[in-house]
């Protein structure tokens, strides 16, 4: 028993200092400390109870190996999946203009403003309260720092120059192509082109917007027959969104949304030059609901925070759609009851949240779906305020932590077993803190200088 005890010993600390080192490798300082600590203490009452002349030690020994096998039973045996967690999908359309970024893009003293506010009334006193603060990138804001909103400005600007390409006449001469073939080739294509996952959905009445909110069509008639929607997601980098809310978020998440805005861009184009309709949906220019076609296609839930929950980067990703009718092989639908479940009983995003945008009840009905309830006006009063879009709940969530060995063991446990993900919780608030703080910047990204 003795030798057993020990190679326990010797494989706990081999675990705790691998994740020592993929936490000190992600900027993870008190995850770092933490196992550390860990590393050094877990064994030791191991090594006592093998070597250490102690009394009763058959009982110290069974509660030990106890310690050590029922976690690994938890995570290695399935539970059933999570009940109670329906999988449904709008019944109404939303109004772009409805939508918060179409609001703060309204301009005082224009036609547009005036109707949109004799029409909303309700809207009016919380917009204005927005309008009298620094505004996202602005230079009052508590998060100001020039480098970086000047970088975060200059991708927001490219992707508003690509508006003009996301339509456009297919050519005359239409290809046809194998759908299998050419769905293979699209999603290979994708990811080459820098998405993490792709998949196709049919189009659906709840993916559209009623009416344009935004850009040179504003008011006019969401009117789109395309059969298919092909939805991507693309990467935010985890370092930089681990400052979150500082500069390099806004950052990150304004350069993502030009990767995606090029790669639906790219896309479309080369539909429409096989002579098939293809219209690309890009930041300020959607026509769909990109998480919800994203959802359908495949690639994830909506989780607790509103946004799509992707099974390897969690919420940390941007989205894109391209819709067409390009004969394309349709996903079959998914749905992961599991990651409803987790977020259910986990919550970082809501605790961590600075103006309580994020619900901590249980989910409700909105526009027909089981949803959790986000307030995007206190949402983004909170950006006008720091200048940033925050994302500090992205940051915290559990998955988003990097896609690598260590945490995608963790997130198959979270997938397999109901208890696994109570256990993973509790050692997540335990590794990186219930409201972990954020990461230092990269040496090359510029600090803010406190005021
Ligand atoms: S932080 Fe937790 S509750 Fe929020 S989205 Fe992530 S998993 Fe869900
Ligand atoms: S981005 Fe910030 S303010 Fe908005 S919901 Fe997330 S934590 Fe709250």
């Amino acid at each position: 028993m003795p030798i057993v005890l020990s190679l326990i010993a010797v494989a706990i600390f081999a675990l705790l200092m691998w994740v020592h080192f993929v936490s000190v490798s992600e900027q993870e300082r008190t995850a770092a400390r933490r196992s550390l600590g860990a590393a050094l203490i877990l064994p030791l009452p191991f090594l006592l109870v093998a070597w250490a002349p102690i009394p009763a030690v058959g009982i110290l020994v069974w509660i030990l190996l106890a310690a050590v096998a029922l976690p690994i039973i938890v995570y290695l045996v399935p539970t059933a999946d999570p009940k109670g967690f329906r999988n449904d999908a709008p019944t109404t359309r939303i109004d772009e203009r409805t939508v918060m970024f179409s609001r703060a893009a309204l301009k005082p003293g224009t036609p547009r403003f005036d109707d949109y506010y004799e029409s909303h009334p309700e809207h009016r006193s919380n917009d204005d309260r927005f309008r009298a603060l620094p505004g996202l990138m602005g230079q009052q804001s508590g998060k100001y720092e020039p480098l970086a909103f000047a970088a975060a400005e200059a991708s927001f600007h490219t992707v508003g120059a690509l508006a003009g390409l996301c339509e456009g006449e297919p050519k005359a001469e239409t290809q046809e192509h194998d759908p299998e073939a050419a769905t293979r080739f699209i999603k290979g294509w994708a990811g080459k082109l820098g998405a993490l996952d792709c998949g196709i959905t049919e189009l659906r009445e709840h993916h559209l917007y009623t009416v344009k909110g935004r850009g040179e069509k504003y008011g006019q008639k969401v009117d789109l027959n395309h059969r298919y929607a092909i939805a991507f997601s693309v990467d935010m980098d985890h370092a930089s969104l681990g400052t979150a809310p500082e500069g390099p978020t806004v950052m990150e998440s304004a350069q993502q949304y030009l990767t995606a805005g090029a790669v639906a861009i790219q896309m479309a184009t080369f539909i429409r030059s096989l002579g098939w309709p293809a219209e690309a949906h890009i930041d300020g220019n959607y026509k769909v609901i990109c998480p919800l076609v994203a959802k359908d296609a495949g690639l994830g839930e909506i989780g607790r925070m509103g946004l799509l929950m992707t099974p390897r980067q969690g919420p940390r990703v941007r989205l894109g759609v391209v819709t067409t009718d390009l004969p394309l092989l349709v996903d079959p639908a998914t749905f992961d009851a599991a990651v409803l479940h987790f977020c259910s009983i986990c919550r970082k995003c809501a605790d961590i949240c600075p103006v309580d945008a994020i619900s901590n009840e249980e989910r409700g009905e909105i526009d027909g779906a089981q949803r959790w309830r986000i307030s995007s006006e206190a949402c983004f009063g909170y950006w006008c305020a720091v200048g940033t879009d925050c994302g500090q709940c992205m940051r915290v969530c559990p998955y988003s932590h990097p896609d690598n060995t260590l945490h995608n063991l963790v997130r198959t446990g979270l997938r397999r077993s109901g208890l696994f993900r109570h256990l993973a919780l509790r050692l997540d608030d335990l590794l990186y803190g219930r409201r972990p703080s954020p990461l230092p910047p990269a040496p090359w990204l510029p600090r803010r200088k406190r005021q």
